[in-house]
């Protein structure tokens, strides 16, 4: 398959999201039609990057199907400039779509805790030229990055038992923070949204089945 063939299923997978109304924000959009989603899916998987699923990218982990990245980028609403906190890296693909959006004077931080996994993201985002916009970091991301907070997005992607703590800390007034919350296995996904006053308000949206979040505020080994 070419450049071409992969640019034509991009499309016509973006254009599919949107009609499912799982792909609503417009930033969003146009960040999953700009980024190329095959040059994070492993090479002998290549051909599957357009379709509707997750794929294995190694160590037990997957990259999240379209349509789950698409509803958790919408919910996220990130705009330009912002500065966002992504905890589980994976492949990088979806700190790429929001590099595309927060553009060069915002910044995102992504926290993974595989090394091997954190090397192979910075790697693809070296690919597509977004190393300036996004700093992988290797750690347990259930504790937040401190050091660069507040943030005005946050997003895991790693199914949580809870909402850590630290999270919620690390959110600025106004900010958003969507995680899947629930067992091992299923999870619900949710919204929490923080007003001006610091007070958080949390909505449900899907259900959904993400692998587990490893660390102090999530799940042990
Ligand atoms: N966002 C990724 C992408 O675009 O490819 C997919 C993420 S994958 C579903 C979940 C990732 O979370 C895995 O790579 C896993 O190793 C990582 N993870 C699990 N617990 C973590 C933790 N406490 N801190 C950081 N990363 C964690």
């Amino acid at each position: 398959m070419d450049m071409e063939d992969f640019e034509k299923q991009r499309k016509i997978l973006v254009e599919t999201l949107v009609a499912e109304g799982v792909l609503f924000d417009e930033y969003a959009r146009k960040a999953m039609l700009k980024v190329p989603r095959e040059l994070f899916v492993p090479g002998h998987q290549k051909h599957l990057a357009y379709i509707d699923e997750p794929l294995p990218i190694g160590y037990g982990q997957t990259i999240s199907a379209p349509s789950m990245v698409a509803i958790m980028t919408s919910h996220l609403k990130t705009r330009p400039g912002h500065k966002a906190l992504e905890i589980g890296t994976g492949s990088g693909y979806q700190s790429a779509l929001l590099a595309a959006i927060v553009g060069d004077e915002g910044h995102i931080y992504t926290i993974e805790r595989i090394p091997e996994l954190a090397e192979m993201a910075k790697e693809n985002l070296e690919k597509i030229g977004y190393s300036s916009r996004v700093t992988v970091i290797v750690s347990d991301g259930t504790l937040g990055c401190k050091e660069k907070a507040p943030y005005d997005r946050i997003i895991v992607t790693a199914a949580s038992p809870d909402i850590p703590k630290p999270l919620v800390e690390q959110l600025k007034p106004n900010g958003i923070l969507v995680i899947p919350v629930g067992d091992r296995y299923l999870q619900r996904l949710l919204i929490v949204e923080k007003d001006e006053k610091g007070r958080t308000r949390i909505r449900k949206d899907t259900w959904c089945a993400f692998v587990p979040l490893i660390g102090k505020y999530g799940w042990t080994l």
